[in-house]
């Protein structure tokens, strides 16, 4: 078969060659080692806990060494294509302060935005340039079947116990004539075009992931479809080209995509294409508790695997990277440990250090490192990330909590103790942290543990008397000290031991001790049976404030 007459009745206006787009895309100048990686989302306007983990990957390569991150969308499929989806993905790294250097959603004359257009839609007279040439080669041809006759075949080679698919003598159209294709072609009949090829049942290809290691996988022998019935190319083959053509070096993507690398290995191969290095992440996995093993984070099961979920809730991107990090390379724990002051981008990030199998996503490990981390910050940082997230996730209360910045900035100094010897690490996230803080500010929180004081071993009328007690003697201008002497004393008036040591020696013949009158207060005031130091709770929210909570809970 003439495949060049072919080609030109498949291809009749594609102008451009396959050399005009190699020559308008050079190779890039950069550093020796620099990596250039990319994130390439269908625009779906989804990411998760596993997408934000290999594009982290993706950044932390390219930028360790000088090397471009760029963004292309993957909008071949129409269907999934959702409205303002480049946004949503842009904004939502950079809420985790991962930046692209190029690609979509950049100005596109920019003088480093050379290698787009960055929308596969947009690329379309692109791939078709390089179809026609593998038409023109024999590498590629029009196959007309119909989902029913493809169905037919497949159910023939189920009925066999064979590979099922479009290939070797099930590949009907592999062989059609000229003829028989204009003739088709003029009677209006649908076409995809396929690829030839090459690849034999029998033999492998050995390729080295640069995650997983070397890995053997037996050759591609079908013959996928290149473009579909619209022209539009499939995955497969568009990120051939454009890998290629964007000059990508290394790949990073999801472990899904480690079967299709035969494809992509012959598609790199008949297009004369040096291969990029590719690494395939492992899964994000989590600990299941029905089964006792471990599973993949999946969407339908696991709200943790949104990342709305953790924005939602009000988690620190800054804690998120720092815990994204050391699900990613195993050493960095230690590096950060080791040097707490250093810049997390400091850090010499590695693909052989890499996760191979499944990352454990685990939320404990995530909350203590939020409790680290937080405890690092400065009230006035916390601050601003609190009323940052207020502001969005509740707009309603965000008033009430940031009326007073003096009240909230010495809340957050003494919850993160601040000044102390130790810094307390009780904050884990924001939501979290206002659900602690919340009677400072709602007199209705807390009212159901007053309500149960003096159900247990104190009885509800002592409680009330040593409340009653505690408002008498009270004197806002009482140091930390003055004012404790004082909850001995009414320990000593109501049969409380004042001293310790004459309690644990003799604890018959008290009623309790002064730690008892002390919890009695605390939850008057706070609701919580565990605070930081209460004389400055009282001091922070004042004598008013803190006198309707304990008349609050005498009058229940
Ligand atoms: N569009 C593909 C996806 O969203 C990209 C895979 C890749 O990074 O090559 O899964």
């Amino acid at each position: 078969m003439d495949n060049k007459k072919l080609a030109d009745l498949l291809f009749p206006d594609v102008v451009n060659t396959p050399e005009y787009y190699e020559e308008k895309y050079p190779y890039r100048k950069l550093p020796s080692k620099a990596q250039v990686t990319r994130m390439a989302p269908s625009p779906t306007g989804f990411i998760h806990l596993g997408n934000l983990y290999s594009a982290l990957a993706d950044e932390r390569i390219a930028h360790k060494k000088n090397g471009v991150f760029y963004l292309r969308i993957e909008d071949t499929d129409e269907k999934r294509k959702v409205d303002g989806a480049v946004e949503t993905i842009i904004n939502v790294l950079r809420y985790f302060n991962i930046e692209f250097d190029e690609g979509a959603g950049f100005d596109e004359n920019a003088e480093n935005n050379k290698y787009g257009p960055y929308f596969q839609q947009q690329r379309v007279d692109i791939y078709h340039a390089y179809v026609k040439r593998l038409v023109e080669k024999g590498l590629a041809y029009p196959c007309f079947c119909t989902e029913e006759e493809l169905e037919k075949v497949r159910q023939k080679q189920d009925a066999k116990k064979i590979l099922t698919g479009y290939y070797g003598e099930y590949a009907t159209c592999r062989n059609m004539s000229y003829e028989e294709v204009f003739a088709n072609i003029k009677a209006g009949k649908e076409y995809v075009i396929r690829l030839r090829s090459q690849g034999s049942p029998d033999k492998e290809i050995t390729f080295k992931d640069c995650i997983k290691g070397e890995i053997k996988l037996p050759e591609n022998i079908h013959d996928i479809v290149l473009l579909k019935k619209d022209g539009v190319p499939t995955y497969h083959f568009a990120h051939a080209i454009d890998d290629h053509l964007m000059r990508t070096t290394m790949v990073i993507r999801g472990g899904e995509w480690l079967a299709s690398v035969p494809i992509h290995y012959e598609l790199f191969n008949i297009l004369g294409f040096k291969m990029p290095e590719y690494g395939h992440t492992a899964h994000l996995m989590k600990f299941d508790e029905e089964t006792g093993g471990k599973r993949k984070l999946s969407k339908r099961k696991d709200p943790e695997l949104s990342l709305d979920y953790y924005r939602k809730d009000g988690y620190h991107p800054y804690c998120m990277k720092v815990y994204l990090l050391t699900l990613l390379n195993s050493n960095f724990e230690e590096w950060h440990e080791k040097f707490p002051d250093k810049d997390i981008n400091d850090f010499p990030f590695s693909v052989d250090k890499m996760s191979q199998s499944g990352a454990l996503f685990d939320k404990d490990k995530l909350h203590n490192i939020c409790k680290n981390e937080l405890s690092c910050l400065s009230e006035y940082e916390m601050y601003n990330f609190l009323h940052e997230w207020a502001v969005e996730h509740e707009p309603e209360k965000c008033d009430i909590w940031f009326a007073d910045k003096e009240k909230m900035l010495g809340i957050l100094r003494l919850y993160m103790g601040i000044g102390m010897k130790r810094r307390r690490k009780d904050f884990i996230y924001a939501r979290q942290i206002f659900e602690l803080i919340a009677y400072f500010f709602d007199m209705e929180d807390g009212q159901k543990e007053r309500d149960k004081l003096g159900n247990q071993t104190i009885d509800k009328k002592t409680v009330h008397n040593i409340l009653k007690e505690y408002l008498a003697t009270y004197n806002h201008d009482d140091d930390n000290s003055a004012w404790f002497n004082k909850l001995k004393a009414i320990a000593d008036k109501f049969g409380f031991a004042s001293d310790m040591k004459a309690y644990k020696k003799e604890p018959e013949k008290y009623n309790g001790n002064v730690s008892d009158i002390a919890e009695i207060v605390r939850i008057a005031v706070t609701g919580r049976a565990n605070t930081p130091d209460l004389w400055q709770i009282v001091h922070i929210m004042g004598q008013e404030q803190m006198t309707e909570r304990i008349t609050a809970a005498i009058e229940v």
